[in-house]
């Protein structure tokens, strides 16, 4: 019978035992039911996540964006400023 590893919810006390095998590697867990969210990354990083990384917990990873990435994101961020303004032309 293989060790088991214990999996904490980076958000409340909430633990999982799963099998090695069971766990992809990331940088935290969360359970989802306690709320917690992922520090805002620093500009030019971003934050992957994944539901079920280890059991019913999800997994998430910081990672320098790619050019592709880095792209989208000033789209959107474009599209955001825009959309702002517009209501703010609104009120
Ligand atoms: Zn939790």
């Amino acid at each position: 019978m293989s060790e088991k590893l214990t999996i904490k919810c980076a958000g409340c006390d909430k633990t999982q035992p799963l099998r090695p095998r069971k766990v992809e590697r990331y940088g935290g867990y969360s359970c989802r039911a306690c709320g917690f969210t992922a520090p805002t990354p620093p500009d030019g990083s971003v934050i992957y996540t994944v539901v079920h990384a280890a059991g019913g917990f999800r997994g998430d990873r910081m990672q320098v964006a790619d050019p592709e990435t880095q792209a989208a994101l000033q789209r959107a961020r474009a599209l955001r400023d825009a959309a702002l303004k517009r209501l703010g032309e609104l009120n």
